[in-house]
């Protein structure tokens, strides 16, 4: 049998136990099987550790804990001690932040100025959803004097999360956070290419004073764990972050239990520079909108647009940009651009590069891997784009952007609109008029103006069209865990 607890030496120097159970009713356990997987570092492709494999039954299990933790205790429990228990959790994750850094660039091969940007949103948010969890308001509805007739918000039960591999602890929380804060419990499965930080914090769960069975985590395969968690009669909510193709399958399997379904899905967002705009920024947005975290973004700005005007001199300094960012070694000082998190992954990345090149574009930095072990792919610019090519209508998911030619606001919004998804966008202007114009006409649910990438924890996150259901942070990510009930009484 495999052991529970693996020592693991991080590259930044911190040693520590690394869980590789299934988090069930407040334990680490064994699978039923006893089956494990194998869990890599994109950095270097060397094993990293072995984690146990969930299955049918094991979800099964995790679903029952978390259906009598709801009934006996979370749904019952006094909203105050759910946000003590959260604050408590957002300090141990502040506690251990240079740990699980370590562990999310060990895992995800992001650099640890990403891991570091992650963890210490993850404390923000976990104390935002702290500070709601005693803030639920129902209403009193005036129906005349012979009935008193109010609302309640009332959580949905055990919900399904299932979180995908780019930003794993970060999307970990953004999932446990408001449905712990409204009194619902969960079963969490992580991507299989990173379940460590999951696992680490699942520790930190129980530190925290957070009651057995109200947060298990079981990592394991989409298809079997995920489709259970989907198909299973005692979970009342599925909430879903990956791409577009698995959400349409998840909405599908949950619509024979008619599950509550939110989806955070894909993106190809528009990213726009004004011929007005302080180009110095608009250069540094530009890169950081689609460079950040190695390009695994699902709001990333991979479709650059930018005003005839200025369109050589941005093309030439966003190419100078993109060179002189520090690609390698995740823990190393100054890297930027970590390793792309899978093989699977990087392939894909360099098939699209292939694409780009037969539609017709032309490479104008990078465009190949970087080194020949680890997953590192150069940031890539493509110019020289028609709009109907793969590269600019197809999600990539990583380093590799398009930058096109407008000359008109109106061309422009065509264009940015001219898309199925609809998850963010960006205005790069000095024009006041112009941004809040302009962002009024653009199809997303995010627009960032002089900036990009730039979450907050109060900040309502989620897509229009094709980018997903629901929206996650900031009071929104309420609604989508809790129901209303209506209480009317004869006086
Ligand atoms: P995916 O959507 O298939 O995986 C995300 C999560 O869903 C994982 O935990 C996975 O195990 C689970 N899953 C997979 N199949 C499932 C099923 N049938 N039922 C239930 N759960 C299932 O993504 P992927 O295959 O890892 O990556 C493919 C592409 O998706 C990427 O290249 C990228 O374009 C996109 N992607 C987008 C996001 C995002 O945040 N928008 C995140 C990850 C991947």
């Amino acid at each position: 049998q495999a052991p529970l607890r693996v020592p693991i030496s991080l590259p930044n120097g911190i040693s520590y136990n690394q869980p590789t159970g299934l988090f069930i009713d407040g334990q680490f356990v064994a699978s039923h099987q006893h089956k494990t997987f194998e869990v890599l570092d994109p950095s270097t492709e060397d094993v990293v550790t072995h984690v146990y494999e969930a299955r049918e039954d094991d979800v099964d299990l995790a679903v029952a804990a978390a259906r009598r933790a709801f009934d006996n205790e979370w749904s019952v429990a006094d909203p105050a001690f759910r946000a003590r228990c959260l604050y408590r959790l957002a300090d141990l994750i502040e506690r251990d932040a240079e740990t699980l850094a370590g562990i999310e660039s060990l895992d995800n091969g992001k650099s640890l100025l990403c891991s570091r940007g992650d963890v210490a949103l993850v404390s923000r948010y976990l104390r935002s959803c702290a500070g709601w969890a005693d803030k639920l308001f129902g209403r009193v509805i005036e129906t005349g004097t012979d009935h008193f007739s109010y609302t309640r918000r009332e959580p949905l039960g055990v919900c399904g999360q299932i979180i995908p591999w780019n930003f794993p602890l970060l999307m970990w929380s953004w999932k446990i956070g408001p449905a712990l804060a409204t009194g619902n419990t969960v079963v969490l499965k992580p991507a299989e290419a990173t379940p460590l930080s999951a696992l680490y914090a699942a520790q930190l769960v129980s530190e925290a004073g957070i009651p057995a069975g109200v947060v298990n985590i079981i990592p394991g395969f989409g298809k079997i764990v995920g489709e259970r968690l989907c198909a299973h009669p005692k979970v009342s909510k599925i909430a879903f972050t990956g791409s577009t193709a698995t959400g349409r399958h998840i909405m599908k399997a949950a619509a024979e239990t008619v599950k509550k379904v939110t989806l955070e899905l894909g993106g190809k967002s528009p990213n726009i520079v004004f011929g007005d705009a302080d180009l110095d920024k608009a250069v540094r947005n530009i890169a950081f909108g689609i460079f950040y975290n190695s390009g695994e973004v699902c709001c990333a700005g991979s479709r650059v647009y930018v005003q005839d005007t200025v369109y050589e001199e941005v093309l030439e300094r966003f190419r100078e940009y993109a060179e002189g960012l520090k690609v390698g070694n995740p823990f190393e000082d100054g890297v930027f651009q970590g390793a792309q998190t899978s093989q699977v992954q990087m392939d894909k990345i360099l098939e699209y590069v292939g694409i780009g090149e037969n539609e017709g574009a032309r490479v104008v930095s990078g465009g190949v891997r970087s080194g020949d072990r680890g997953y590192f792919v150069k940031p890539t610019i493509f110019a020289d784009v028609r709009e109907d090519m793969r590269i600019v209508r197809e999600e990539i998911f990583g380093p590799v952007v398009t930058v096109s030619k407008f000359s008109t606001v109106d061309e422009v919004i065509s264009m940015a609109n001219d898309s199925e998804y609809g998850l963010a966008a960006g205005i790069h202007t000095r024009d006041v008029n112009k941004a809040i114009n302009v962002s009024n006409r653009i199809k997303a649910g995010t627009v960032w103006i002089n900036t990009y990438n730039n979450f907050h924890e109060s900040v309502p996150f989620g897509g229009f069209g094709q980018s997903g259901i629901g929206r996650e942070m900031g009071a929104e990510a309420l609604d989508n865990y809790t129901q209303v009930k209506a209480v009317r009484m004869a006086i």
